[in-house]
């Protein structure tokens, strides 16, 4: 079996799976996300949809339902063990859900902004009731324009946020040329700990789970915000 994004994540591989999806089970992981509950894509971009759809821990339990379902489907015999073992994942995402919102409660209203390079958090921040802006569109392709980097600084300065945030699969030239032009408009704004993007951590590190990926995310923008710990 062969689970994927789905949304357009993988671009033309999705092609691919297609075909391959008469010799095999391959399947979106996001298939039964219900299509009001995802967002639109930057303007002028290829997707449809929002493919980041793993920053709204309620939208990765419909994806770990897909998930147990096509096993189940596929495997009857150990319908029980499916069962148990979402059951058990279901928990600990409602557990993650409370720890991330309960990190970001204290960062006040008007610093309630993250800045990234690539717009990867709208789900991120409709969920946890964060500002979001990208200097960059929504693919980690699109190149940032100057014009992206001072509306972004004008940003910064207007709502006295302390922090941005450099991603693990973008490179942080952008961010460089952001906080120059912050402190152009007299804003001192320092780059936040990496945050994990369109990738997890290392295997066998806490961030090479989605789970520990999502806490980490939270504890630094925390921390680079402003809430208290
Ligand atoms: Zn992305």
């Amino acid at each position: 079996m062969i689970f994927y994004g789905g949304l357009q994540l993988e671009g033309r591989m999705a092609d691919l799976l297609a075909d391959l999806s008469t010799r095999q089970v391959t399947k979106a992981i996001t298939d039964d996300i219900p299509r009001d509950e995802l967002l639109a894509p930057e303007p002028g971009t290829a997707e449809q949809y929002d493919p980041h759809v793993w920053f709204d821990v309620g939208l990765w339990a419909h994806a770990s339902r897909t998930i147990a379902a096509t096993l189940t489907e596929r495997d009857p015999a150990h319908a029980a063990d499916y069962r148990a073992g979402l059951d058990r994942y279901l928990a600990q995402l409602d557990e993650l859900d409370a720890y991330v919102r309960d990190r970001l409660a204290p960062i006040p209203p008007e610093r309630r902004l993250l800045v990234t390079s690539h717009d990867a958090f709208e789900y991120f921040g409709r969920r946890y009731d964060l500002d979001v802006a990208g200097i960059q569109g929504i693919s980690t392709a699109a190149e940032a324009t100057t014009a992206d980097v001072e509306r972004v600084a004008a940003l910064i300065a207007d709502r006295h946020v302390p922090a941005v945030f450099v991603e693990s699969s973008v490179p942080p030239q952008t961010i460089d040329a952001l906080v120059a032009a912050a402190a152009q408009r007299g804003a001192h704004v320092r780059v936040g700990a990496e945050l994990f993007t369109d990738a997890a951590g290392e295997p066998g590190t806490p961030e090479g789970t989605y789970v520990g990926m999502l806490r980490a995310n939270a504890d630094r923008i925390a921390d680079g915000l402003g809430g208290a710990q």
